[in-house]
C-alpha cells in the first residue's frame, strides 16, 4: 500500500472495539484485494464506520470512500463480524466504480437506472470478496464452505427462483425496500444468486483451462481493458 492514504473513522459507543484490531484487519484486507487484482489505483481511501445500537449491516460504496454500519452488538461479540462488509463495499473501488456495466452509463441521479447486470456488481463483487477473506486467513476453509451452503440452502428454498431471473431480480431492485416484494415466492435476491453464479464461472473456469485461469484472471483481465478512473 505504499503511496496510498488509508484513513479509519469510527462513529460508535465507548469500548465497543479495539481500533488496533480493526485497522490491522483493514490493511489485511485492502492489501490482499489489490495483490488478487495487481493494483491499487488510488492516493487515498476513507472508511467511515458506524457501529451504533440497533441498525444492519450496510455499506454504500463512493469513489475513494465507503460508509458502512453494522450494530455494535455484533463488534462486541466478534470484531470478524465487520470482515465481509469491508471486503465487500473496499471491492467495489473496482467492481462499479472502476469496472462498470454499460447499462449504468452514465448513472442517471433523478430517475431510476433499470438494469439487468446488478447481480454481477454486486453478486462477484460478494464471492471475491469471501475469497479475499479465505486467502487472507479471515476465514477457515470450513468457513467458507458453510457460507456456500447457506447460500445454496437460501436460494434453494426461495421458490421465486422458479420464475424470477437474476437479470429481473436486478431490474427490479426498486422494489426490494417493499415487504411484499421481498416476500420469497416473490422475488430472488440478485446478491444471492449473483454470487452463486460467479463462484460456478469461477469454478467452470478453472475446470476448461485445468487450473491455468481462474475468476482472478477475469477481473485483471476487466480493470487492464475497461478499468476507468473518475466514476
Ligand atoms: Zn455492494
Amino acid at each position: 500500500m505504499r503511496g496510498t492514504v488509508i484513513s479509519v473513522v469510527v462513529d460508535a459507543p465507548p469500548n465497543v472495539l479495539d481500533m488496533q484490531k480493526l485497522i490491522r484487519r483493514d490493511e489485511t484486507i485492502i492489501q490482499t484485494e489489490a495483490d488478487w487484482i495487481g493494483l491499487l489505483p488510488i492516493r487515498s481511501y476513507m472508511l467511515l464506520y458506524q457501529f451504533s445500537d440497533g441498525g444492519e449491516v450496510e455499506g454504500m460504496e463512493h469513489s475513494r470512500a465507503t460508509a458502512i454500519e453494522v450494530p455494535a452488538s455484533a463488534i462486541r461479540a466478534d470484531i470478524s463480524a465487520i470482515d465481509s462488509v469491508t471486503a465487500h463495499e473496499f471491492f467495489h473501488l473496482w467492481n462499479i466504480r472502476r469496472i462498470r456495466p454499460c447499462s449504468m452509463v452514465p448513472v442517471e441521479y433523478t430517475k431510476e437506472p433499470y438494469t439487468s447486470d446488478l447481480w454481477f456488481s454486486e453478486g462477484a463483487t460478494s464471492a471475491v470478496a469471501r475469497l479475499i477473506l479465505l486467502r487472507a486467513g479471515l476465514l477457515t476453509e470450513q468457513q467458507y464452505l458453510d457460507r456456500l451452503g447457506s447460500l445454496i440452502t437460501g436460494l434453494e428454498n426461495t421458490p421465486a427462483r422458479k420464475y424470477q431471473s437474476v437479470e429481473d431480480a436486478s431490474r427490479t431492485v426498486w422494489l426490494s425496500r417493499y415487504p411484499a416484494y421481498q416476500a420469497p415466492d416473490r422475488s430472488i435476491s440478485h446478491y444471492q444468486k449473483g454470487e452463486l453464479l460467479t463462484v460456478m464461472l469461477d469454478l467452470l473456469i478453472r475446470k476448461e483451462t485445468e487450473g491455468h485461469k481462474s475468476l482472478q484472471d477475469v477481473f485483471r483481465y476487466l480493470e487492464s481493458a475497461y478499468g476507468t478512473e473518475g466514476r
